[in-house]
């Protein structure tokens, strides 16, 4: 059974630097939010993984089901022209992104968001 990345996420150790960023930045044109770390790694996260890790209640529930019924029909397909059109940073500690499909609920915590670069 495939493990909720956010679980995953919050049972992993990380250092305080790897888990702050020192500059944050979404470029629109391209897609992408880019981070720099403390502790040196720079990630780039494209929209379309953002989208499908989505955080937020409505989109675990609906990966919950289709990890248990394969044959489940996600309820909130994201359309193919799908954007990011804004990000705000939530306190000190995460990142909302606000979709073009009106999708606005995803808190990104930063945890979460390192847990999510393949390469740790
Ligand atoms: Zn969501």
């Amino acid at each position: 059974m495939p493990q909720d990345p956010i679980s995953q996420a919050h049972s992993a150790a990380f250092a305080v630097d790897q888990i702050t960023p020192s500059d944050l930045k979404l470029i629109r044109a391209e897609q992408v939010l880019k981070v720099a770390w403390r502790d040196g790694r720079n990630s780039v996260y494209p929209a379309a993984l953002l989208r499908r890790t989505c955080p937020c209640a409505t989109c675990r529930t609906d990966r919950d089901a289709q990890d248990r019924n394969p044959l489940h029909i996600l309820k909130n397909v994201p359309p193919a022209e799908l954007v990011i059109a804004s990000a705000q940073l939530v306190g000190n500690y995460a990142l909302q992104l606000f979709w073009s499909d009106g999708h606005g609920t995803g808190i990104y915590d930063f945890r979460y968001l390192r847990s999510l670069d393949a390469g740790g």
